[in-house]
């Protein structure tokens, strides 16, 4: 058997699957309990299982409903209800002129990425090598590998901005953006998987003004920001431009299971991805759509995001803050980013003498797992980034309260350690 270029490229596995098995055995119960402080899973919110266990029992009871989610095929671009009644939501919420011809669904964002990521990066026509920019380099660890050319991505180191005795915060670098033609569209995750950060307004307006004296998309990853699922501590811009690709996942709301993602763009581009479906997976799972479509079309699913996710997770980000303050060891120079959104805290530990790897073993060591920075510079060569790749770890704050509070302590401990 020979598998191709294409096919060792995308089996090779990568450095965070590695990872992620690494979790998976320590978990397998030898050695000391683990607290996760690793993971993207979201938290499970008892309210939002109330709402769920709701919505399957109004499907099972509904036979019409029931036939269309378990035995129909649905088009390529989607449920046409649940697609116009986003785009109604859109229209209501932030004045966006969007109609279905501006929305295609897809098997989760990893998917949605997949699809424009390879719809705009590689060899084009005229021969040049297309490629997507990340404006802020690290960003999420599940781009990486998603371009099928090599070379596909690449990244931009961004200002660190100190804002406070042990805060920072990540700023584009926008003299530093190099738009060549060969850029074909740039993208972010905002708020961002694994800094929290969350555009200003104005940076965010910056950006897309940039994208659009280019004429490239600006795909931006909203799978932790609004309208839904609304993990939002800060002030977000949504905006929408005819430049702008916004990708709205399902998963952060409380239902990764369901696989269901929205890529809304221009017309062209949401019909591209649908054919991109059509050919890599002839329709998509019905669950998430038909489980939402009554919560979008009542304008639910933005209360629930207002009133119980984003304040679910913003409690919990507050408790890990306290935990930090109060096991964090004061006198030495450690820097959280400003945790504007999403479910992880970002620490940086400049200048220490160990990496990010080794304070990881060190920490699994003692039942704590936390995620090194590392994997989430993909798009910059080891040259580019001098020693702040390895001093970063992403802690997620999702978990059980205590978990989370022992696995502080012990990060505290270690940390106390990191400069001797
Ligand atoms: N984008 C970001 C920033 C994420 O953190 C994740 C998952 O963790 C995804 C996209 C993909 O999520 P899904 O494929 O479940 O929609």
């Amino acid at each position: 058997m020979k598998f191709s270029q294409l096919g060792q490229r995308l089996a090779a596995g990568s450095g965070i699957e590695l990872l992620m098995d690494d979790l998976g055995h320590a978990l397998s119960g030898k050695g000391p309990a683990m607290h996760m402080l690793g993971g993207g899973n979201p938290a499970h919110i008892p309210e939002m299982e109330e709402v769920w266990a709701r919505r399957m029992q109004e499907l099972v009871n509904d036979a019409p409903s029931l036939r269309r989610t378990l035995a129909i095929y649905d088009p390529p671009r989607g449920n046409p209800r649940c697609i116009a009644a986003l785009a109604d939501l859109l229209n209501r919420e932030f004045g966006w002129p969007v109609t279905a011809e501006n929305i295609a669904v897809t098997p989760g964002g990893q998917t949605a990425f997949f699809f424009l990521f390879n719809l705009f990066s590689g060899p084009a026509e005229d021969g040049t090598l297309g490629k997507i920019l990340f404006p802020i380099t690290p960003e999420y660890i599940g781009y990486a590998n998603q371009s099928l050319t090599e070379g596909g991505l690449v990244g931009r180191q961004p200002l660190i901005i100190k804002t406070g005795p042990h805060r920072f915060r990540y700023q584009i670098d926008f003299d530093a953006l190099a738009l060549g033609p060969d850029v074909r569209a740039m993208c972010i995750s905002c708020p961002t998987n694994p800094s929290g950060n969350v555009l200003a307004p104005a940076e965010m307006r910056r950006l897309a003004d940039v994208a659009s004296k280019h004429h490239i998309p600006l795909i931006i990853d909203n799978a932790y920001g609004a309208p839904f699922p609304g993990i939002l501590f800060a002030e977000s811009l949504p905006i929408w431009s005819p430049e702008t690709i916004h990708v709205m996942s399902l998963s952060k709301f409380g239902l990764p299971g369901t696989r269901t993602a929205f890529v809304v763009g221009p017309p062209h581009v949401a019909s591209a991805v649908s054919s991109m479906m059509a050919v890599t997976g002839l329709a998509n799972g019905n669950f998430g759509q038909s489980i939402v479509c009554p919560l979008m079309e009542s304008g639910e699913i933005v209360r629930l995001s207002r009133e119980v996710v984003g304040p679910y997770y913003r409690a919990k980000r507050d408790k890990a803050l306290a935990a930090i303050a109060e096991f964090f060891p004061e006198d030495r120079p450690y820097f959280l980013h400003e945790p504007d959104g999403a479910m992880f805290l970002w620490l940086w530990l400049p200048g220490a003498r160990i990496t990010s790897r080794e304070l990881y073993d060190r920490l699994k060591a003692r039942g704590v797992l936390v995620v090194p920075g590392e994997y989430f510079f993909f798009g910059l060569s080891e040259a580019n980034t001098d020693h702040h790749r390895h001093e970063c770890v992403r802690i997620s704050f999702a978990m059980d309260e205590d978990d989370a509070r022992a696995g502080i302590r012990i990060i505290g401990e270690e940390i106390a350690k990191a400069w001797d």
